[in-house]
């Protein structure tokens, strides 16, 4: 059987003496492996669509359960992210965060709006257009939003009041509370966030995808922000991730 989908590498592996496994991300089926023959060869015609951040139309054969490269044509190979270390530290806990959480959480109907989040986020990366933390921030949050796990960031749990100078956001529940109906439970996954900070997480949980990277925060909003979104990943994932722990140990 043949397919024919966009998709993005996200994970590659060597195999046998020429070969890799590429693991892609495509908007149709979701996370396949695919077998790319003679794909570690120097002239393979497919070296640039099957390197790792490539997104690419990939035409495959499905044999039983395998799926084998035919063809590819690139659309974009993200090349300058592989320049800087910082960025390609970044760019690969964002593809580990993906694939281990696609796999594990009912994601299929998202495929299509996952895969345009990591796009761009890769682009807005690669162009330097906004500050590194604050687009891992915005992936993370927006990641977890999607797959199932978005907290109730309305209101106020108890009065549903929208805005208080003071809000505290219990990220195990994801629930909001104002400081008047607040009685200062379980202080480790409970935070105190202020009207800006709140209103940036509304936006990065919420906004169409299309206007989604149209933020502009402080350097101290941007602080609490990825403290926030730090512990909503640790909280909900539960798991190490030794790309990220890579990208702390170099930032
Ligand atoms: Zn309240």
């Amino acid at each position: 059987m043949l397919l024919t989908t966009m998709g993005v590498v996200i994970g590659e592996r060597a195999y046998g003496e020429n070969d890799k496994f590429i693991d892609v991300f495509t908007k149709d089926h979701g996370i396949i492996e695919v077998t790319v023959k003679g794909g570690r060869k120097l002239n393979s015609k497919n070296a640039a669509a099957t390197a790792l951040f490539s997104y690419s139309k990939y035409c495959v054969s499905k044999r039983g359960e395998r799926y084998y490269l035919n063809s590819s044509e690139i659309e974009n190979t993200f090349y300058d992210l592989r320049m800087d270390i910082k960025k390609l530290a970044l760019a690969s806990y964002f593809a580990e965060l993906l694939k281990y959480t696609v796999i594990s959480y009912d994601s299929d109907k998202a495929y299509e709006i996952i895969l345009k989040l990591f796009l761009n986020t890769l682009y807005y990366l690669e162009k330097d257009t906004h500050d590194i933390m604050l687009l891992k921030s915005i992936f993370e949050f927006r990641l977890l939003s999607e797959i199932g796990l978005i907290p109730n960031l309305i209101g106020c749990s108890v009065c549903n009041t929208f805005s208080h100078a003071k809000m505290h956001f219990d990220i195990q529940n994801g629930k909001l509370y104002c400081d008047d109906c607040f009685s200062g439970f379980d202080g480790n996954n409970t935070l105190a966030i202020n009207e800006s900070t709140l209103s940036a997480l509304r936006h990065i949980s919420l906004a169409d995808l299309n206007i989604l990277f149209n933020i502009k925060v402080s350097h101290r909003l941007l602080k609490e922000l990825s403290k926030i979104t730090n512990r909503y990943v640790i909280v909900h994932i539960n798991r190490k991730f030794k790309t990220l722990e890579y990208f702390e140990s170099i930032s």
